[in-house]
């Protein structure tokens, strides 16, 4: 997410962070280097000029000429104001009604349906609420069929109404079903163009009036830098809605969506996609964002992943486990499928402070464990329980069932046999001895 920007910002901050003492010249040059960095980042000219003079202010008004760390000084003034272009606190969204509506607008590919799903799923499972989703595109059937897909694949009910062409009857009979079947929350998926255009904006329009939603959110493609912006324009002038969601963030984005969207339209941003499973839903938080923008990584974030897949009970079958030493490889399969459930593999390690820089070049597989996993679905039952029973013929068996290799097989072997290792050690109050052999 961000690299190129995050690069750039690093790169600009060299000067300052490396000088003993400062020149106002140094900071101008900072500051013209933040300024190409969001050009670059497809930032809106004005928005980030407004931005670098703001940051020059505060800086020279604290004094950063004349304080022992410059560079760190810098980076925190262009951090907070980040944080305040892209919204300051994050936001909520308004489940007041019963049901609360949500009304779902943008352009055709911007990632609407999906994200209804997400939504949708995140308020079932997060929210205890119990969702139905209404399928309000007349026009193409297939995006009915999605929706149902997506429906399914969360279970979550989906009303729809084939050979209706009016979406404002079809979004009021969703709502009446609503309510006469107990859903608390209605999420409309309504009709979107390739383009901005007048019919599209007067159906949006009507059915907005006809439905009087709690929310209405408006799904932008992250990808779409500049053009996400007008088309944010557009759609708030006619709907004046109330937040917005960006999606495909975990794409190569420039983050100029991000970072431009909230000053244009005034209206916060309040989740994010990122990927096309249901669970790439993050709700946006302004701060956090700019830290991985500047490259610091998100760790709250990350403990929160962790912690919502955390299972305690699952926690303390495992300890009793490796106390006594029982730990397999169904255990290990069951604690890489708990990792995968955080989330993509480059993003999670993105959110690892200074760890983004280091990984940017590298291509992390989305499924990084399917060699492993592999290997050990061709295990049979007790070899996955007691791995020592394997021989070399069982090895080469193994390898070819998982389409790996013995070599492959032989290392996870290895790896496995040296963390049962450290386990034991561990486990054993042996714990102290390890910190002290790391200390060194
Ligand atoms: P709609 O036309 O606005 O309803 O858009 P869709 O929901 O059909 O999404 C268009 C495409 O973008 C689909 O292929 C989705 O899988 C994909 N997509 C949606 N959200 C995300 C996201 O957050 N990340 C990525 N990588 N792809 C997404």
């Amino acid at each position: 997410m961000f690299n190129n920007l995050s690069d750039k910002l690093d790169k600009a901050f060299h000067v300052l962070k490396g000088h003993g003492s400062i020149t106002e010249v140094n900071v101008a040059e900072t500051l013209k280097e933040v300024r190409r960095a969001l050009l670059d980042a497809d930032v809106n000219f004005k928005i980030a000029k407004d931005f670098t003079v703001r940051v020059k202010d505060k800086a020279l008004g604290q004094n950063v000429l004349t304080t022992l760390q410059p560079g760190q000084l810098m980076v925190k003034i262009v951090k907070d104001e980040l944080t305040e272009l892209m919204g300051g606190d994050a936001e909520g969204i308004n489940l007041s009604g019963n049901p609360s509506v949500i009304l779902m607008s943008g352009l055709q590919g911007s990632g609407k349906t999906t994200f209804s799903g997400k939504l949708a799923n995140y308020l079932k499972t997060k929210k205890s609420k119990k969702p139905l989703l209404v399928a309000c595109d007349v026009y193409r059937p297939a995006a009915i069929d999605q929706l149902h897909v997506v429906g399914d694949q969360i279970g979550v009910e989906v009303f729809s109404d084939r050979g209706n062409t009016d979406p404002v009857a079809i979004s009021k009979a969703g709502i009446a079903h609503a309510k006469a079947n107990g859903y608390n929350v209605v999420i409309i998926d309504t009709a979107g163009r390739l383009a901005v255009d007048e019919v599209m904006m007067s159906e949006i329009s009507n059915i907005h009036k006809a439905i009087q939603p709690q929310e209405t959110l408006f799904v932008v493609d992250s990808m779409t830098g500049q053009d996400a912006v007008n088309t944010a324009k557009a759609f708030n002038d006619v709907l004046n809605f109330d937040g917005v969601i960006l999606t495909k963030l975990d794409g190569d984005t420039r983050g100029g969506a991000a970072i431009s969207i909230k000053s244009v339209v005034n209206k916060p941003i309040k989740f994010i996609g990122t990927g096309e499973k249901m669970e790439a839903i993050d709700v946006f938080y302004p701060s956090r964002m700019a830290d991985r923008i500047l490259g610091m990584g998100d760790v709250v974030s990350l403990v929160e992943r962790a912690q919502e897949q955390f299972d305690e009970e699952e926690a303390r079958k495992l300890q009793k486990k490796i106390a006594k030493n029982q730990f397999g490889f169904d255990d290990f399969l069951k604690q890489i499928q708990q990792i995968k459930k955080m989330g993509n593999m480059k993003d999670l390690m993105g959110m690892i402070p200074g760890a983004g820089k280091m990984l940017k070049n590298i291509d992390i597989d989305d499924d990084a464990f399917k060699g492993i996993e592999a290997i050990i679905h061709s295990m049979t039952p007790k070899e996955r329980s007691n791995p020592s029973v394997i021989n070399a013929s069982r090895k080469q068996r193994i390898g070819k069932g998982s389409g790996t290799s013995v070599q492959a097989v032989n290392q996870l072997l290895k790896q496995f046999d040296q963390m049962s290792k450290m386990m034991k050690t561990m486990q054993g109050g042996g714990g102290k001895k390890m910190m002290q052999m790391m200390k060194g």
